[in-house]
């Protein structure tokens, strides 16, 4: 990519996560610097853009468990060109999938009514709340997905390196050593 390149434009968002994969991707520390001579971010952690406006590359994070879960990611491939599942959580339902063993209703009775040390036992029921679906999904099963991060996070490198390739024109290829499951 040239210097005097039109800037790609990022776009990145956190579903059903535990946001651990934005911070990893922070970690790219003063490498985020020399990133932003090529790249613009729209929503991310670095500003703060509520919604994800038309974009090159959006990275997502998390798994799908709610309404607005599903509302986000689809607003992220109406806007995005390439949208990145990053993580284990938006590859495979990752820590929020565990709670697909059980039924919804036996989830909410256990935080909410049933759990050790609750006060003023009730399920919570304000329209504000989100809508919980029955099972938590990957994004893939909702969405076209044209790229997989895997990890528990992605190292920073890992991040780096599939930004590099895609701002380069290059199929996106980790080396081995970047790419890890857990
Ligand atoms: S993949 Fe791991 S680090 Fe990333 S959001 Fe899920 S639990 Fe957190």
């Amino acid at each position: 990519m040239s210097d005097s390149s039109p800037k790609v434009r990022v776009a990145t968002t956190s579903l059903a996560g535990c946001f651990g994969c934005h911070m990893s991707f922070l970690d790219m520390d003063e490498r985020i610097v020399g990133l932003l001579e090529h790249v613009e971010f729209s929503r991310s952690p670095i500003n703060d853009i509520k919604h994800c406006e038309p974009c090159d590359i959006g990275l997502i994070e998390g798994a799908l468990c709610n309404a607005d879960n599903v509302h986000v990611l689809k607003e992220f491939r109406d806007n995005c060109k390439i949208i990145i599942a990053v993580g284990a959580c938006a590859i495979n339902g990752g820590v929020p999938a565990m709670r697909n063993h059980f039924t919804l209703k036996e989830c909410l009775e256990e935080a909410f009514l049933d759990e050790i040390g609750v006060d003023n036992p009730h399920i919570p029921n304000d329209v504000e709340i989100p809508l919980l679906l029955n099972k938590v999904h990957p994004i893939h099963e909702v969405v076209k997905v044209d790229y997989y991060l895997p990890g528990c996070p992605p190292s920073a490198d890992a991040f780096l390196k599939i930004l590099t390739d895609l701002l380069e024109g290059r199929e996106p290829s980790l080396p081995k050593e970047m790419l890890h499951y857990d």
